[in-house]
């Protein structure tokens, strides 16, 4: 039995802005172009919501001089549909499907794509550890002896299911071999528990990743899902400081961390 005990985040899709394109858009409207003052470096985020935000009074070159000030001042002032046009995207792997019945509930802005149970065989695939388990906390070996013996038999039932269908199943109600795989995977599923590992690839807005941040990483939450919350606060706070950057970080005294904003569900 394979098991896996921390999340992998992996930034795979990030804004970018075309210059040339706001160039053409800023001088055919007559209007000043963005000055190098209002670009926070290589960070393109902040541009994005920075073009879309003036575009609503068409005060480009008027106003607030500095992109810090600007995108505080649209935080703080709940102004948080144009952070909607920022999109982050990450291939997120060693989580378990409780983790992502959670996540999936998350609607507004985001986009799923996760590993199917139907098509793909779970007999080699691998069970995520709780983190109150995975952290060797003192007295856990005989919660950790229960979990693997669990694990193990919902493993064992689940090859024997596939063996016994293989061996029922009529082909002749099955246009494809596939189709007849596919109903052996989903009844055999029947018995993979919540700790089961998944894979998901998850793409969401600023606004949308700051809600789910905010949610997620706050102690009530489930630990598991905390940790992923905590992991890409820290990704998208190096990548889009401006837009994630009042979120501050703190420890609990049961060893877990919890994320806050400053300001709550622009
Ligand atoms: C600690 C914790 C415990 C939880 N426990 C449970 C539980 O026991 N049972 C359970 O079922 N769920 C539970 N949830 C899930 C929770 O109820 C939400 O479904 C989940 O957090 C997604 O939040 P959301 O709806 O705000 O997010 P999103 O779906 O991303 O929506 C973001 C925001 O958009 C707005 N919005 C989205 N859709 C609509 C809509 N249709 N109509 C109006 N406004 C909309 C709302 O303002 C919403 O806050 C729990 C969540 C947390 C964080």
């Amino acid at each position: 039995m394979r098991t896996v005990s921390e999340p992998k985040a992996y930034l795979v899709t990030r804004p970018s802005v075309d210059w040339e394109g706001i160039a053409a858009f800023l001088e055919d409207e007559g209007v000043p172009p963005i000055p190098e003052s209002i670009r926070a470096g290589k960070d393109e985020s902040a541009v994005v919501v920075e073009i879309s935000a003036r575009l609503c009074y068409m005060s480009y070159g008027r106003g607030r001089k500095d992109i810090t000030n600007f995108v505080d001042n649209l935080l703080s002032k709940g102004d948080g549909s144009v952070f909607e046009h920022v999109n982050y995207g990450f291939a997120i792997t060693g989580v378990s499907r409780a983790l992502t019945h959670e996540l999936v509930r998350h609607r507004a802005g985001f986009a799923y794509s996760q590993r199917s149970q139907r098509f793909v065989d779970e007999s080699e695939g691998r069970f995520v550890l709780p983190p109150a388990l995975a952290d060797g906390r003192d007295g856990t070996e005989e919660a950790m002896a229960l979990l693997t013996d669990a694990l193990e038999s919902a493993s064992a039932s689940y090859e024997k299911l596939v063996t016994a269908l293989e061996e029922v199943l009529p082909k002749d109600i099955f246009s494809d071999w596939r189709d007849r795989r596919k109903a052996i995977r989903q009844a055999a599923r029947a018995v993979l528990p919540n700790a089961t590992e998944t894979k998901i690839f998850v793409t969401a807005n600023v606004r949308a990743w700051r809600h789910f941040i905010q949610m997620r990483g706050a102690a009530f939450a489930d630990w598991e899902i905390r940790k992923l919350a905590l992991m890409i606060l820290e990704v998208l706070a190096v990548e889009a400081p401006l837009l994630f950057g009042d979120f501050t970080v703190e420890d609990l005294p049961d060893g877990t961390q919890i994320a806050t904003p400053r300001y709550s569900k622009v």
